[in-house]
């Protein structure tokens, strides 16, 4: 079922995605070659704590930790862990939530570690303008077909491809909430946006092929072939009068 969100919660939204703007800000200053991704997770409980928030990502169906982090050919849902060192050359991506007065937002960044081949580097900047393309399109009254079209078909002119088998998604009292909101589409189809809807829109490309498939962890996605992906991710909340990125 589709919601609305009304001013109380989406002003909480907004209030939770400053505090995950600067959450994601301070972990990809301190995502450099040495650190271990635990770290990286408890730099990011610390300080969302520090301002009275709650870590969304944490227990969510049994999730262990604060930010899922995810190295090179790892997808998303990637588990910090102190053996996992971050090395000059690493696409590390970060992916947070964070929640307030019963609502929560969502986020992630690709952080380029130290001098990273060129490939991978365009693969980063491709899904993180991916988002933008998308919401040249999004308002009111925009089809789900339309923007994930939009994100679709800048990705693959820059001769990448769209993950299938995970998508954005509705936020609010839940992190995950209807509906779906894939990063591919027809131009024209699927349901329309309207106002005050509020959802997560976040392009993961890859390299090679879209395929992924899950490690034995039970968590961690990665590419079918082990070639790169990248992800980037806001919560953007459908105004009267366009959009607002509440995590920017
Ligand atoms: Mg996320
Ligand atoms: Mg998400």
């Amino acid at each position: 079922m589709v919601t609305v969100k009304n001013a109380s919660q989406i002003d909480a939204m907004r209030r939770a995605g400053a505090i995950l703007r600067d959450t994601l800000s301070l972990l990809e200053e301190k995502t450099v070659a040495g650190i271990s991704t635990k770290e990286l997770d408890t730099i990011a409980y610390e300080y969302i704590k520090s301002q009275h928030a709650v870590p969304s990502f944490l227990h969510y169906d049994g999730f262990p930790a604060s930010v899922c982090i995810s190295v090179d050919e790892e997808v998303v849902h990637g588990i910090p862990s102190k053996h996992r060192i971050v090395q000059a050359g690493m696409l590390v991506k970060l992916d947070c939530g964070v929640g307030i007065d019963g609502v929560h937002t969502d986020a992630a960044r690709t952080v380029c570690v130290g001098n990273v081949s060129s490939e991978k580097r365009k693969l980063a900047e491709v899904c993180k303008q991916s988002f933008f393309e998308g919401m040249k399109v999004l308002k009111e009254g925009t089809r789900l077909g339309t923007l994930g079209h939009a994100i679709q078909s800048y990705v693959e002119s820059n001769g990448f491809s769209v993950v299938r088998d995970l998508v954005g998604h509705g936020i609010g009292t839940k992190v995950h909430e209807d509906p779906n909101v894939p990063n591919y589409g027809v131009e024209g189809r699927g349901m329309r946006m309207y106002s005050n809807m509020t959802i997560a829109v976040e392009p993961m490309i890859n390299v090679g092929t879209h395929e992924v498939e899950c490690l034995e962890d039970g968590w961690t996605i990665v590419t079918a072939d082990g070639k790169p992906s990248a992800h980037y991710e806001n919560t953007v909340a459908i105004t009267p009068d366009g959009i607002e990125i509440l995590t920017l």
